[in-house]
């Protein structure tokens, strides 16, 4: 039996990157604001300290800071008609746990999507017609364009102190930046974080190749910053311990650093750590949640908070599961093609190439987490792709990240993979690797989804989400097209070996990959198309508002975060302005 408490303005689930702009943003406006966290607080002071953070095995292999899956897990198929396994331990993706979610943890790659990311459909027809894209390829616009999102990316990098450099300012293309960005209302906060050596060989080469380099943008702060928040950010020390770790520098970007100070001031605003919602509160005939059902972890209480609003921020699988066990929304039948809860789960596509300089010093241990040397020339549909047979690209980048002793031993092709051979080759190539990396997109397609699991379930006896998901024939051809690119420039770098490593075989859960996974509560422009309305406003409850990448209705060959963030703060900002003064949908059908 669960026990009342007494009600608030607005519950949060989940406070990472976009719960805590949302508790930030309505806190401003004066509401009382309860954030529900499943995972503990954390103080950075003293939780990130040296030498203690610098710990590769407790925090990189046994990923202290992330969710542990023997509390909760995903189960995964590749197609529809196989039984799907649990995840028994997180590889290819590291879901966060904890005040700060995946931000505490993340790498600080900050790049805003292309324009045509946020109009997909439209854009694909005008330029190649509706034959072009594959009918189970099930793309769709947003609802929200970029020129709607500037501001809101604008705010999002200010929050952050990004350093990078602007290739589009109002429609006028920077030297030294990504030409191919939308335009940008001003330049990035901070300059960009000093180059590595293996970055400059990466802007040679792209440079003499005819494309167009320009430094990663990154929420590692290349100089001491304090945000509009009054939040002091330190300067970088390229400590090459940057995602999997807290920063001792107080230098990346991270909920903790940026807003939990202001936070902590707000009036009205309350954390409650180890609450692990299990249900959002749904009358179903007056269509409105009634509040969270939470179950505290310490204790084993049941608890419900009222509130008059709800807000799901527990990314993907969170917010996708806690739909579909609160009965909100048609879930999605991937056979039939009917429903939206749980629809377009996208992921990427990520092949690389590993270089290895025989003359060259590119001391991998200094780095940071979005120390890149990037080209988007073959991102999105920023080339023509009438005679190719895929949609779509990602970004090309060599990241000086890190070198660290147990997981970075890069050993050229037929290395043995233990004994004396592979010691000797670890220690002779140590110093003189690089990686090239491709984020390539994933575009939603009929059969990739999430569901609930008939078989499996957490620690409380609830179904696990399942994950029907493989990479599609589009995405095949895709990443070995970016291969091709990135083993060309490899090669103009003149590196001894080049060791092109595609992407063969089903998406497989144990090699990381990236954490940007998107989709299964949909933004679109109607019921039938999506989960939530253009304002992140869910279609079957008003005041039910979802955040975060599980709104996008497919991916994009970029870092998610900044999109995440902008779309946050597009719908705080149309939930402060409009929805307070009068609580009923924003959109009219
Ligand atoms: C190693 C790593 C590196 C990354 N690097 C980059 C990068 O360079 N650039 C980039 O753009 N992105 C990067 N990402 C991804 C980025 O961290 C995420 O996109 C972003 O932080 C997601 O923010 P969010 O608020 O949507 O979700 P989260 O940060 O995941 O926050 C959700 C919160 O909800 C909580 N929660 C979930 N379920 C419940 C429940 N039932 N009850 C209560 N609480 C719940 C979780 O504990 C979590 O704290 C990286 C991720 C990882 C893991
Ligand atoms: S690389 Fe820079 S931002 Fe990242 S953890 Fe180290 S000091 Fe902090």
């Amino acid at each position: 039996m669960a026990k009342v408490l007494k009600a608030t303005d607005a519950v949060i689930v989940g406070l990472g990157w976009t719960g805590a702009i949302m508790a930030r943003e309505l806190t401003r406006a004066g509401l009382d604001v309860v954030a529900l966290e499943r995972g503990p607080d954390r103080d950075p002071a003293a939780d990130f300290a040296l030498p203690a953070i610098r710990d590769e095995l407790r925090y990189s292999v046994r990923q202290e800071l992330m969710q542990d899956p023997k509390m909760e897990t995903v189960t995964l198929r590749h197609r529809l008609d196989d039984k799907a396994r649990p995840v028994r331990r997180f590889g290819a993706f590291l879901p966060g746990d904890g005040v700060g979610g995946m931000g505490t943890h993340w790498n600080g790659n900050t790049f805003r999507f292309l324009p045509s990311d946020h109009n997909l459909r439209t854009h694909l027809t005008e330029r190649y017609g509706r034959a072009r894209i594959p009918d189970d390829m099930t793309i769709q616009d947003w609802g929200v364009t970029y020129d709607e999102l500037e501001p809101h990316y604008a705010r999002f990098e200010a929050l952050c102190g990004v350093s990078g450099k602007a290739g589009n300012i109002g429609g006028r293309i920077q030297a030294g930046g990504n030409p191919f960005e939308g335009p940008r209302s001003g330049e990035y906060p901070n300059a960009p974080l000093v180059s590595s050596h293996a970055n400059e060989l990466f802007r040679r080469a792209a440079t003499e190749l005819g494309l167009h380099p320009f430094p990663a943008p990154a929420s590692n702060s290349s100089a001491p910053y304090r945000n509009p928040e009054g939040a002091q950010l330190g300067a970088c020390q390229y400590c090459g311990h940057c995602d999997r770790f807290g920063c001792e520098a107080n230098a990346k970007a991270t909920p903790l650093s940026t807003l939990a100070p202001a936070l902590g001031k707000a009036p009205g605003f309350r954390k409650v750590t180890n609450a692990y919602a299990t249900r959002v509160l749904y009358d179903a005939q007056t269509r409105r949640a009634t509040g969270v059902r939470y179950i505290d972890l310490r204790s084993g209480e049941t608890y419900d908070l009222p509130a008059e609003i709800v807000i799901l921020s527990a990314w993907v699988f969170g917010n996708t599961r806690l739909m579909l066990l609160s009965g909100i929304g048609q879930p999605y039948d991937p056979r039939a093609g009917t429903g939206v809860v749980g629809k377009n789960y996208c992921y990427q596509i990520q092949p690389t190439v590993q270089l290895f300089f025989k003359d060259e010093e590119l001391n991998p241990f200094m780095g940071a987490g979005g120390l890149g040397m990037v080209v988007d020339d073959f991102n999105g549909d920023n080339f023509d792709h009438a005679d190719l047979g895929f949609l779509g690209g990602g970004y090309i980048s060599l990241n000086s990240t890190n070198g660290r002793p147990i997981s970075f031993r890069p050993t050229p092709p037929g290395t043995p993979a233990w004994g004396a051979a592979w010691k000797r080759e670890t220690a002779k190539w140590y110093r003189k690797t690089a990686l090239v990396l491709c984020e390539g997109m994933n575009y939603a397609s009929r059969a990739n989804s999430i569901d609930l699991d008939p078989t499996y379930r957490d620690m409380f006896g609830q179904p696990l989400l399942r994950m029907t998901f493989n990479f599609t024939q589009n995405d095949r051809a895709m990443a070995d097209y970016l291969l091709g690119k990135a083993a060309e420039i490899g090669r103009a770098m003149n590196a001894t070996i080049v060791a092109p490593q595609p992407r063969k075989g089903d998406f497989n859960v144990v090699s990381y990959q990236s954490s940007h996974n998107t989709g299964g509560t949909i933004m679109g422009r109607t019921p039938a198309d999506s989960v939530v309305n253009r304002y992140l406003q869910s279609w079957d409850a008003h005041n039910l508002f979802v955040l975060g990448s599980s709104v996008f209705p497919q991916n994009a060959g970029y870092n998610p975060t900044a999109a995440a963030a902008a779309t946050a703060y597009w719908c705080a900002d149309a939930l402060v302005k409009t929805y307070l003064k009068s609580p009923s949908p924003m959109v009219q059908l």
